[in-house]
């Protein structure tokens, strides 16, 4: 072993044993802390003096790694958003996993640039996101690519959606050029980074028509047929449906074989933002919710959700290729790369999406999906659904709570209501307590309004959460009621 430790110009550590025990430290650090999440507060302020810490400036002269792991370890490690314990519930968010993240360390280790060239990191990327079309079952010639998550995979597949449907070359011309509007349907539910994606694609918000949902939060299909028919009488283009598998609200699934056939009918482009619920098809017991994704033209994958590979990982699939890397690729086809050689080779990422240079994200889902095969994620889908059912159910038989939208996945929506309280009072009350809630440290719920009722909102998609974890916060939210009443 070379222990040579002469100071070398370029950045390497000085003295690689003493690298050696600091990185093992680390390590070793970061599975303690992972095995015990679970006896520390879920979440707790950042005191003013830590923050303050972060406002000095970029320091001049060298610091000694040891000294910046401490720092990490004092101002950095307590004060997390709290997604690893096993009582977070907030927003839509994985726990992560300890093989994932060492994932992550290979992939920063080795550091191969994904935009393209014959190595064979792109492979790996390749073969996860052929994993990714044989979930939602699109055929083995899709194409797709690792993005960083739900946002950028969706936009990516309202991209090529937009360009596809236009009858100008929108690349060449703009969307200036269009001879009339495109219009994009989703439901009131969609998510809001479909919005973003449409400003930003050049259309404006307005492009974007939220069409109605019914009782379970899914989307009207009737009345989106009707607003298409008035679209195109107003002498608009309508040109794709977004369907929603699994809303961030609520999670309640559209009706995508409907809207496919109304996308056939109606020749549109069909997109389905699958960042929740996609995956559900890898279970055998749920996957009947989301039938008719596999015949969507693109779908949007979130990975660093349910599936809880490391934030960040998201895979946009394209049922076609050529339209796909139409919209990105700045090398016509018949010009493609070198013969051999580094940068000989077929797969090129950087030619299906925004980025060039390009992280190895691909290593970390790699590995997870062999860690834990289909089986394993198919019983985490199976098992969240039935923890948000349970919970739901004691929600209900707890005197002054009440459920404030069906239960499909692993979603729960409920809220305090002891009676006697008029709307308003009644959602201030629920914000208050879910911020006591907050500030208990026991658990960490988000919150959404529905129908003007603000509720609190847990969604499990939490692998470490057990059973009792959703009595102790029951518990917990009824203490704080009580306290507030
Ligand atoms: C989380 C989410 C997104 C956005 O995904 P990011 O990974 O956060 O960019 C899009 N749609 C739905 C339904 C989501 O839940």
């Amino acid at each position: 072993m070379n222990n040579d430790s002469k100071p070398s110009a370029s950045l390497d550590p000085a003295d690689w044993s003493e690298f050696r025990a600091l990185a093992h430290r680390a390590v070793d650090d970061a599975i303690d802390d992972l095995m015990s999440v679970r006896e520390r507060p879920v979440w707790q302020p950042v005191p003013d003096e830590i923050v303050a810490r972060f406002h000095r400036p970029l320091p001049a002269s060298p610091q000694d790694p040891a000294a910046v792991y401490r720092e990490f370890r004092d101002s950095i490690v307590p004060y997390g958003m709290g997604n690893t314990h096993p009582r977070f519930w907030a927003w839509y968010m994985g726990a992560g996993t300890a093989f994932g993240a060492l994932g992550d360390y290979l992939a920063a280790m080795l550091n191969p640039n994904m935009g393209g060239g014959n190595h064979v990191a792109n492979h790996v990327e390749a073969q996860v996101v052929d994993w990714c079309k044989e979930i939602v079952g699109l055929p083995r010639d899709a194409s797709g690519l690792l993005v960083s998550g739900g946002s950028m995979a969706n936009f990516v597949g309202l991209a090529v959606a937009r360009n596809a449907t236009s009858s100008v070359d929108v690349r060449a011309e703009g969307v200036r050029a269009l001879p009339a509007l495109p219009v994009f349907y989703a439901s009131i539910e969609v998510h809001s980074c479909i919005q973003k994606a449409i400003e930003l694609l050049g259309l404006g918000s307005r492009a974007l028509r939220k069409v109605p949902v019914d009782a379970a939060y899914r989307v009207d299909v009737g009345a989106l047929q009707a607003m298409i028919a008035a679209d195109r009488a107003a002498g608009l283009a309508p040109c794709c449906i977004i369907g929603s598998a699994g809303t961030i609200n609520t999670g309640s699934v559209d009706d995508l074989g409907g809207l496919a056939d109304l996308c056939e009918r109606e020749r549109l482009w069909f997109h389905v933002d699958g960042a929740i619920g996609a995956v559900l098809a890898m279970s055998p017991l749920h996957r009947g919710l989301v039938a008719g994704i596999e015949r969507a033209d693109s779908v949007a994958l979130d990975l660093h959700k349910w599936l809880q590979v490391p934030f960040e990982a998201g895979c946009a699939l394209i049922r076609d290729r050529q339209l796909h890397r139409g919209t990105f690729a700045l090398t016509p086809e018949y010009l493609e790369h070198t013969e051999r050689g580094l940068a000989s080779g077929p797969l090129w990422f950087s030619e299906y999406g925004l980025q060039l240079s390009r992280g190895f994200r691909a290593l970390k889902v790699w590995m997870s999906f062999k860690e834990h095969g289909r089986d394993r994620y198919a019983q985490l889908i199976d098992r969240t659904i039935g923890q948000a059912k349970a919970l739901a159910a004691l929600v209900e038989r707890t005197p002054g709570f009440e459920l404030v939208a069906p239960v499909v996945i692993n979603i729960v929506c409920f809220r305090y209501n002891p009676g006697g309280l008029d709307a308003e009072q009644l959602n201030s009350l629920n914000e208050e307590l879910l911020i006591r809630v907050h500030e208990s440290g026991i658990a960490a719920p988000s919150y959404t309004t529905l129908g003007g009722r603000y509720c609190l909102r847990a969604a499990i998609a939490n692998h470490r959460t057990e059973d009792r974890d959703l009595e102790i916060f029951v518990e917990e939210v009824r203490r704080i009621a009580g306290e507030l009443a």
